[in-house]
């Protein structure tokens, strides 16, 4: 199947008084129709930025899309009108936020806040749009819809809320869910459900989903392609099965040497990546992983590595995967 997103070379940056940060650095990747694209990084690597460009989401002052294309089913959403985006918006693109309580209104009863969508976006009449408001809220596992419908958000757990939020993100069947974090702000076994619900909604609706996150252990649970970002570029990109089990980057390593192990949920052998991201009011000419890089070699401080394709589709920005680099054992030992 087609692509139903391309991101092509995005750029934007951010003016303050310190200079300009340059929060993404040519970010390029697509999504496929019914696919779960797993965006994954540590928080400042741009993830949440590039999902508020393609959102419409930027802060209007201060921020610009310095360059790059965001083509949603063939229309560059970066050229649409305000009013087009706003339709789009509510009908073929929604999205998740990390916290629930602050995305919903605490002001309005939880049904109407999934009603109203539908009403302004599906031209349903009140009546039909409650009774899909409560078909939704049965979907999404909230027990007793009916008397849930009339409550307030403070009403609810967290858990709740977050499958309110869910909830109102289907509303209008979206072609496209953006979750920027859904499940942080819960505790372990309610994120463990949340997830449990987003994949079966995903296989049940074909919804395509993606899913910004820190946590390794939610991609191998939820994606079928990853994107690692660092810097405010993509360092590595490939199938779940590819950067889970044969990353080609040392910061993917990092991270996933960093996780207790996702499989077994191990809780030895873990070791943290030290230092910290380059500051991006003026990044380094060369690799962005350099200073904290067990690997890093002459080169990688003067120039910037090329997105080298190690197997079909599995692409790295690492020096390090130039066919004239050493060979280091710790990537063939890191399969896991
Ligand atoms: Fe490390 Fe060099 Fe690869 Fe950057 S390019 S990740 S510094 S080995
Ligand atoms: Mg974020």
């Amino acid at each position: 199947m087609g692509n139903l997103l391309e991101v092509e070379k995005l750029k934007v940056s951010f003016r303050s008084h310190g200079g300009e940060v340059q929060a993404v650095r040519g970010v390029s990747f697509h999504i496929e129709h019914g696919e779960v694209l797993a965006v994954v990084g540590e928080s400042g690597c741009g993830k949440s930025v590039t999902a508020q460009a393609i959102m419409k989401l930027l802060p209007k002052r201060g921020c610009s899309i310095k360059e790059g294309s965001i083509v949603f089913e063939g229309n560059d959403l970066l050229k649409l009108s305000a009013n087009k985006m706003k339709r789009l918006k509510g009908s073929q693109i929604s999205m998740v936020f990390q916290d629930p309580m602050t995305s919903l209104n605490p002001t309005m009863k939880i049904g109407h806040q999934i009603a109203e969508g539908i009403i302004k976006h599906k031209g349903l009449d009140k009546r039909k749009a409650k009774g899909r408001a409560l078909e939704l809220l049965k979907m999404v596992g909230i027990p007793n819809p009916e008397a849930r419908y009339d409550q307030y958000p403070h009403e609810l757990s967290g858990g709740m809320r977050q499958r309110v939020l869910i909830a109102v993100a289907l509303a209008c069947d979206p072609k496209l869910l953006i979750a920027d974090e859904p499940t942080t702000a819960l505790d372990v076994t309610i994120q463990a459900q949340i997830l449990d619900l987003m994949k079966d909604l995903q296989q049940k609706l074909g919804t395509s989903i993606m899913l910004i996150t820190h946590d390794l252990g939610v991609v191998a649970e939820m994606a079928q392609k990853v994107i690692v970002m660092y810097a405010g570029i993509v360092v590595e990109s490939g199938t779940a099965e590819d950067i889970l089990e044969h990353p080609k980057h040392p910061y993917t390593l990092g991270l996933l040497n960093s996780l207790p192990n996702y499989e077994t949920a191990e809780k030895e052998r873990l070791i943290p990546i030290e230092g910290t991201p380059p500051d991006l009011y003026a990044p380094p000419a060369g690799c962005p992983f350099a200073a904290r890089c067990n690997y890093a070699m002459e080169i990688c401080v003067q120039e910037m590595p090329e997105s080298f394709e190690t197997e079909n589709g599995h692409h790295s920005r690492c020096w390090l995967n130039d066919p004239r680099a050493p060979k280091v054992a710790e990537f063939a030992a890191a399969g896991r």
